[in-house]
């Protein structure tokens, strides 16, 4: 194992100093200097695999985002062994290994614990070729990237600041209801985070490959979606099997959605008419968007083929939820970032919309 935890140790340099240069570069559109305010850490405080927060920080910063470094490693010995089971590059660089059965090695209170049928042991992807190698390199950026997107979208469209001002409105009601409209506004504003951090992550990616032929550029949007997929799956492992006993019992508190809806969320999201305006101008000026919208929703979909192949359990959608649906977008027209995050509006920028892509 230790071979594993140095090789993690090394990778996670990678995207820490991506994450790193976003802030210091003013965030998507490249202006605001309030990003600069934001710090970002793996921290090794939470010892479970799968956990991202943020949080207002200690001046002179404002704002704190940390993914914790069991999570980096925990996502590591997953794809190591999905990637046996997908052929996600493309047709030149099949990776697919093995068909095999494999558990699945969950990172839990700092221990190792194996679930599932199957072989313990994945071939190990340390002595990889060329191309599965920066393949797991370039998953191994864009999995904390979603993730770290995830967050920063808490603190840039208001979520944080939505949830001080709810403390403060509801300070008359009574304690059960304050409790189950909190974690219904949590939960509308997961997925609400999802989406956003899909739509910044591919707009990311695409630019990053601007000159690039527009093959390259799906072949990268396909990573990114693997890596979304990815994340999901992990946050379902982390219901099933949570560091600590769950109390909670009462669907209405959990501040959390079930984790297969978010992933049934983030596979349809792009579908028409859902999110009217929110497709990024940049990706639209870089890829056809029926192209990019696809090449998402196509990786997403193989880390589930993938996931299933190995034996992996997952939840099915709690479609029942209500804060799916109209109260998310009631939600989402309360909440505003906050000042700072405020990006100038350019009247010559139409804003597009998703259906007409
Ligand atoms: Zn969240």
């Amino acid at each position: 194992m230790s071979g594993v935890v140095e090789i993690t140790l090394t990778l996670q340099q990678e995207p820490k100093k991506f994450i790193d240069e976003y802030l210091k570069g003013g965030g998507a559109g490249g202006r605001s200097p309030a990003y600069k305010d934001i710090l970002f850490g793996f921290d090794d405080v939470q010892l479970d695999g799968w956990s991202a927060s943020c949080g207002p920080a200690d001046s002179p910063a404002k704002y704190a985002i940390a993914i914790s470094s069991a999570t980096f490693l925990q996502q590591y010995l997953a794809l190591d062994r999905l990637l046996t089971a997908t052929t996600i590059i493309s047709a030149s660089a099949p990776i697919d290994r093995s068909s095999q059965k494999l558990q699945f090695l969950q990172i839990v209170n700092g221990e190792f614990q194996y679930l599932f049928d199957g072989d313990p042991r994945a071939p190990s992807s340390l002595g990889l070729s060329g191309g599965e190698h920066s393949l797991m390199r370039q998953l191994m950026v864009y999995c904390p990237v979603f993730l770290f997107l995830h967050e920063l979208c808490h603190i840039e469209d208001g979520h944080l600041a939505y949830r001080a001002e709810q403390r403060l409105a509801r300070k008359y009601w009574q304690l059960e209801q304050v409790r189950e409209a909190r974690a219904k506004d949590s939960r509308a504003m997961e997925f609400l985070a999802d989406s956003s951090a899909i739509l910044t992550g591919a707009s990311m990616v695409v630019s990053s490959l601007a000159d690039k032929p527009l093959t390259e550029k799906i072949s990268h949007l396909k990573q990114f979606g693997f890596a979304v997929g990815l994340n999901l799956l992990l946050a379902d492992i982390a219901d099933w099997y949570p560091s600590r006993p769950r109390t909670l019992t009462d669907p209405k508190l959990n501040d959390h959605p079930n984790a297969g809806t978010r992933l049934v969320w983030c596979q349809y999201i792009f579908s028409d008419g859902m999110f009217k305006g929110m497709w990024p101008e940049t990706l639209q000026a870089n890829t056809p968007a029926k192209d990019a919208k696809e090449a998402i929703k196509a990786g997403i979909d193989q880390t589930v083929r993938a996931w299933t192949k190995l034996g992996w359990k997952r939840s099915a959608a709690d479609v029942d939820d209500p804060a799916l649906g109209p109260y998310m977008f009631e939600i989402s027209r309360q909440l505003e970032s906050p000042p700072e995050f405020r990006q100038p509006e350019n009247p010559n920028q139409p804003v597009t919309e998703v259906t007409k892509l």
